[in-house]
């Protein structure tokens, strides 16, 4: 049976993904967009979706808003992927990083159940919770000890969704999602700023890759896996939470080197600390170096996800390996820098 899909952030990676999914088994998808002098649908449009999603203002900061959306639209589901997303950035706006990804998913939840606690709920919850990790791997039992100001907000927006379940019996999952990327993902984060700027210098731009800490690992998948995990999550009788990982752990330095063997450098590391660059050992240049600038006030090292209970419950299981998705990412981008 077709149903009415409401995504909130739906411009950004994830939402463009969801989107197709939801449109691709005949669902009507309506999107929620925050006022901007210009329309950035440059995602939807790469998957070939753009004109089938309807796209209403959306903003997190306005309870009225949201209320109204809601109302009109009477969506079977809502998708919360809307937030200030970067790690990065909540350090230097930790307020505005608090007000939407936290008391943000509370409005959405006060509306639904102003409006009709029947509607299914799904909160974009993080490994950056697990933070300082207390146990290795992190499941849904690990206790969270974030790092930063977007996962401390996160922190909140998982306990309201489990406490609106419990409390008042509505159909809130929350998925903690590990770090999914593709060519979609915003520049700022880690590896697709790896894969555009190396794009970028193979068509002659003479710049340096500057980074941060490359010794933080991460357990990486590709986005399109994620989005079909939060639907299952959905589809089920009851809601609950549920790890997504692909249980696999990586360094920067190592996605860097495999970025690099994609473009067909041979990457070699040199120094230690802020001093390391990575060079290529045919042309002599160095194509990579730390900036402090990069570093973080606070760090979060090592995440690897167990999804063994998405397994068991939804069937679910990452498809994409590492090395397939920085191919994708690399191919993706030559592409775009060579049109
Ligand atoms: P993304 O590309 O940054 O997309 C986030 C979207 O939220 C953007 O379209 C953004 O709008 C919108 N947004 C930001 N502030 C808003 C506000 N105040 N009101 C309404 N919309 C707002 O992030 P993503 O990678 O798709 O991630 C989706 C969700 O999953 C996020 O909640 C993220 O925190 C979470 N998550 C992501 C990962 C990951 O590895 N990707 C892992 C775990 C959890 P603009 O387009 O105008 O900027
Ligand atoms: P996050 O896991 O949500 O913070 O995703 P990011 O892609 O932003 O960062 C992943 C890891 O890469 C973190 O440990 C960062 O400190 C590290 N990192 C190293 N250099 C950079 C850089 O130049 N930009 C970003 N965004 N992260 C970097």
């Amino acid at each position: 049976m077709p149903e009415t899909i409401l995504i909130t952030g739906i411009l950004g990676q994830d939402g463009a993904y969801l989107a197709k999914l939801a449109i691709d088994a005949g669902h009507h998808v309506v999107g929620g967009v925050r006022r901007s002098s210009t329309m950035n649908d440059w995602r939807l449009q790469a998957l070939g979706v753009a004109r089938d999603v309807e796209l209403l203002d959306l903003e997190l900061l306005e309870e009225s808003n949201i209320y109204n959306c809601i109302s009109v639209v009477r969506p079977s589901r809502v998708f919360n992927l809307a937030a200030q997303s970067f790690v990065g950035a909540s350090f230097n706006q930790p307020l505005f990083t608090a007000n939407v990804d936290a008391l943000g998913v509370l409005r959405i939840l006060e509306a639904i159940r102003a409006i009709d606690p029947k509607i299914r709920f799904y909160q974009a919850s993080t490994s950056e919770m697990f933070g300082k990790v207390l146990a290795v791997p992190q499941n849904e039992e690990t206790p969270f000890y974030p790092r930063s100001p977007y996962g401390v907000a996160k922190v909140f927006g998982h306990f309201i969704t489990k406490n609106y379940r419990e409390a008042y019996g509505m159909h809130a999952s929350s998925g903690i999602l590990f770090n999914h990327e593709s060519p979609l993902r915003g520049e700022e984060f880690v590896t697709r700023k790896i894969t555009s700027t190396l794009a970028r210098i193979e068509r002659g731009s003479d710049e340096t890759l500057e980074l941060g800490n490359l010794d933080a690992k991460r357990d990486w998948g590709h986005a399109r896996d994620y989005v079909r995990g939060m639907w299952l999550m959905t589809e089920q009788e009851t809601a609950d939470d549920y790890v997504l990982a692909t249980g696999v752990t990586t360094t920067i330095r190592r996605f860097l080197e495999l970025a690099a063997n994609a473009f067909g450098y041979h990457p070699e590391f040199e120094g230690a600390g802020v001093s390391e660059v990575m060079r290529d050992r045919n042309s002599g240049r160095i194509i990579a170096r730390v900036n402090p600038k990069y570093y973080r006030p606070s760090e979060v090292e090592l995440l690897v996800g167990d999804a063994s209970k998405a397994a068991a419950a939804l069937g679910w299981s990452a498809n994409v390996t590492l090395e397939q998705l920085v191919d994708e990412m690399v191919a993706a981008d030559r592409r775009s820098i060579a049109t």
